[in-house]
This record gives structure tokens, C-alpha cells and sequence, in this order.
């Protein structure tokens, strides 16, 4: 059992002051407020909750920055996905680990305590299967195990290249899977998790693109009950390509005829029209924002201000990991609502709400329904996941509760976060993760022999 103490931290009812928390076992177990700190307590200033980030490929990060230089043709999420491709069939088991270290290293420093990880890359360069099936599976695993970061572990179905059950390309090889081998790599992610504190494992058919619709209903059974996630509505050639496979757009067809609920997670649903966002909303499924992913491969603006109107739920993910920080994603998110309705404090939700805490708490709420972690925060039998933040810094003089947050998501980069403790495990201490150092030069050298 540890005690902490905080000058003020947020609660799943707002700030308070004079906070104490107990943690035992990695969950927090008594929370309590106006009360001064005991011999004992460890001390800081001002706590907040630690976010998911509800969607991650990890193994992208490794070649994050490598598709900035413009082709032969205009540049697209088609072509990137040319050099994702590439970059994926060279990885072995050891060199996904490496990656999937650093990133979450990375991942705790910048506030993400927990990850939806929507693996795909699950087979040998070959497309074989590894001896082990979830030989991948089982690396990211250690990597979050040695991390500490909370693991919800999603394995993808892939069959398919394009709509209507086309062969897949040579290029996806590591990712396709029959039904009966996926139910196998199910069962080993299952077995390759079970030891891990807080991981939990739901399944991941990719997309409408990848998954046909009988498959889809073969493969649910297999979530027994955990997260579904499933990229939808991404680009605007996904929409034309699925109406002309349905006479529906993506979001319409899933809404239409897969059990969409609060057990799912849309991952972009970025083209939706007036009347999905509508339903979408009133299901109660997550919408799975990934801003600077979106941004970054030119996907386009999700409605997010008419989603949050209609009482939508969303969380954030760094998806390609191109870049990585809880204030980074909700700060895209906000500035691309501002470009789009050329307004400012788009998704605050109301007079004198601040922004930065309209953001951070949808995005706790949205992260912790997908993810399927029932108590999220900082509250008892919640996991202690907590990051403190240096109240020091100078995006921060003068400013108390909410100003905080949005000085930190709007007014700084680098140097805010002090400590972050995931399960209960300090691992990240004046910034830095205690396994930062190593985890680089594991990854520095991965990657040199990726791109060489
Ligand atoms: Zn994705």
C-alpha cells in the first residue's frame, strides 16, 4: 500500500483540494479530500487522471517522419499506406517489441496510461504463421509489461483488400487470416495477456474494406463480451468504394446491420453525414478520434461539434503514432474544429466552460468505455493510473484547476508533466520513464536496420 498526496487534483467531481489516495495492489482504494497530508504521504502538487489512448498500431511508430517527402503523384493516405506496407513486411517479433517499448515509454511521459493496441501485423514476413500465433501479440504484451502501460489488446481480422471479399494484395500478407485461425490467435492473445496486470483483450475486424459481412457476424462471438473496434469512414474513396459495394456509406451500413453499441468503437467515422452522426450519437458506440493522424495523412475533419451536440461520446488514439501526447491529439482536435467553423472554443460545451477540461474529460470517459475499464479516473477501484504535472512551469504562473489545463493543451510543449504512474508503478519521474534510455537505444538500433 502507497499513499499520495496532492495540493489539488481532479476528481470524477471536479477539483479538489488537499487530495489523499490510497493505492493498493495498483488500484486506488480511498480517495479523500480537505484532508492535510499524513507522515507518509508522498507529495505533489496537482494530480489528474492518466488518458487512454484508445488506438495505436504500434509498430508504425517506427517509421514515423519516413513518408514527408512528396512522391511522383499527389500524396495520399493510399500512398503512405505504400510505405506502411513496406515498412511492416520488414519487422520481426524482437523488432515490434523494440518499437512497441519505446512508444509506450513515450506514450507514459506524454500521459497516456493505458492503450487500445488494434494489431494486425500478427504473421512471419512470409505471411506463414509464426509457431506461436500470437507470436506479435505476445510482444506487445512484454512491451507493455515492461513499460507498465495498461494493455487492451485488439487483434484484427483482416481477409480482404477491398470491399465485397477481394483477394488481399501481396502486401498484407502478415495480416490476413482465416475465421478458424483468427479463433486460434484469439485464444493465444488471451493466454500471451493473462499474467498482465489490468490487460484486457476485445477483437478488431479492420474494416469494412477487410472484413466481409459474414464474416463480421462469424468473428463477433469471439470478443466474449470485450471491446469491438473497427476503422470506418476514414477517407473519402472508402465512402464512394463502400456505396458503390451497398448503396451505403460505412457508418450507415455498420449502423444498419451490425449491433453497434456502447461495446464498440468507430475509429475515425470521419465522413459521416447529419443523419449517422445522429445515430451514431444515440447508440452510445465511442467515436475513436485520431486528430494528428488525420491531419497527417490528410483524411479530413470529423463533425465532431455536431457530434458532441447530439450527446456523442468519443475518445482520442495516436493511431500511427506519428507523434504522441494526450495535449497534442485533444489541441489538433480543437484547432481543426476552429479551421473548419473559423471560431474559437469550439468543443468547450457551453459560457465559461474551459475548453482543455471539456476535452480531457470526454476523452477520459470515451477512452475508458472503449477500452471497457468501468471506473476510470481518479476515484476508488479505479487502476491508479495518476500524472502530475509542474506546476512550475511557466505555462502555469498564476493559474489554478481548469487554467492549468488549458495552459498545458494550448500554451506548452515539453517540460510539463512530472510524474505518471501507471498501475500504481511510478515509471515516469521529473519526465522521464525510468526505462527511457534503454528503450531508445533498443529502438535507435531496430530501426537503423529497418531503413537501411
Ligand atoms: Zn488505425
Amino acid at each position: 500500500m502507497s499513499t499520495l498526496h496532492f495540493g489539488s487534483a481532479l476528481l470524477p467531481t471536479g477539483w479538489a483540494d488537499d487530495v489523499q489516495a490510497v493505492v493498493t495492489d495498483g488500484i486506488i482504494t480511498k480517495v479523500t479530500a480537505g484532508t492535510a497530508p499524513q507522515a507518509g504521504d508522498e507529495r505533489h502538487q496537482l494530480a489528474i487522471p492518466g488518458i487512454a489512448s484508445l488506438h495505436s498500431h504500434a509498430f508504425q511508430r517506427g517509421m514515423a517522419g519516413l513518408a514527408e517527402a512528396r512522391g511522383e503523384t499527389a500524396d495520399t493516405f493510399w500512398t503512405w499506406r505504400e510505405t506502411m506496407y513496406r515498412f511492416a513486411l520488414g519487422m520481426t517479433p524482437e523488432d515490434t517489441e523494440a518499437v512497441a517499448t519505446l512508444l509506450y515509454v513515450e506514450m507514459l511521459e506524454q500521459g497516456f496510461t493505458r492503450v487500445g493496441e488494434f494489431h494486425y501485423l500478427h504473421h512471419a514476413p512470409d505471411g506463414a504463421p509464426y509457431a506461436n500465433p500470437a507470436e506479435m501479440a505476445t510482444r506487445i504484451a512484454h512491451a507493455a509489461e515492461i513499460t507498465g502501460i495498461g494493455l487492451t489488446l485488439l487483434p484484427s481480422f483482416y481477409a480482404h483488400g477491398s470491399f465485397g471479399g477481394a483477394a488481399p494484395h501481396a502486401g498484407q500478407r502478415r495480416f490476413v487470416c482465416a475465421i478458424d485461425q483468427f479463433a486460434k490467435l484469439i485464444t493465444a492473445t488471451r493466454l500471451a495477456v493473462r499474467e498482465l496486470p489490468g490487460a484486457n483483450v476485445g477483437i478488431a475486424p479492420h474494416s469494412l474494406r477487410a472484413v466481409t459481412p459474414d464474416e463480421l457476424a462469424a468473428i463477433l462471438p469471439l470478443a466474449e463480451g470485450g471491446p469491438i473496434h473497427i476503422h470506418a469512414a476514414e477517407q473519402t474513396r472508402e465512402v464512394e468504394e463502400c456505396i458503390a459495394w451497398s448503396g451505403r456509406r460505412p457508418v450507415e451500413w455498420l449502423l444498419e446491420h451490425a449491433p453497434v453499441d456502447r461495446r464498440w468503437c468507430l475509429i475515425h467515422a470521419t465522413h459521416t453525414s447529419a443523419t449517422e452522426i445522429a445515430t451514431l450519437a444515440r447508440s452510445g458506440t465511442v467515436a475513436g478520434l485520431c486528430p494528428i493522424t488525420e491531419a497527417s495523412l490528410g483524411d479530413g475533419i470529423f463533425p465532431a461539434r455536431e457530434f458532441l451536440d447530439a450527446g456523442g461520446r468519443f475518445g482520442v488514439g495516436t493511431d500511427s503514432n506519428v507523434l504522441v501526447g494526450v495535449a497534442d491529439e485533444l489541441r489538433q482536435l480543437e484547432y481543426g474544429q476552429r479551421l473548419k467553423h473559423r471560431e474559437r472554443n469550439v468543443l468547450s460545451g457551453g459560457p465559461g466552460i474551459s475548453t482543455g477540461r471539456a476535452l480531457l474529460d470526454s476523452a477520459l470517459a470515451g477512452g475508458a468505455q472503449a477500452l471497457a475499464q468501468p471506473i476510470a479516473g481518479l476515484q476508488a477501484g479505479a487502476r491508479a493510473d495518476i500524472v502530475t504535472l509542474d506546476t512550475a512551469h511557466p505555462s502555469f504562473a498564476g493559474r489554478r484547476r481548469d487554467a492549468v489545463l488549458d495552459g498545458w493543451i494550448f500554451a506548452a510543449n515539453a517540460g510539463v508533466i512530472d510524474c505518471v504512474w501507471a498501475g500504481g508503478n511510478k515509471v515516469v519521474e521529473g519526465g522521464r520513464h525510468r526505462l527511457r534510455q534503454k528503450a531508445r537505444d533498443t529502438f535507435n538500433a531496430a530501426v537503423r536496420r529497418l531503413v537501411a
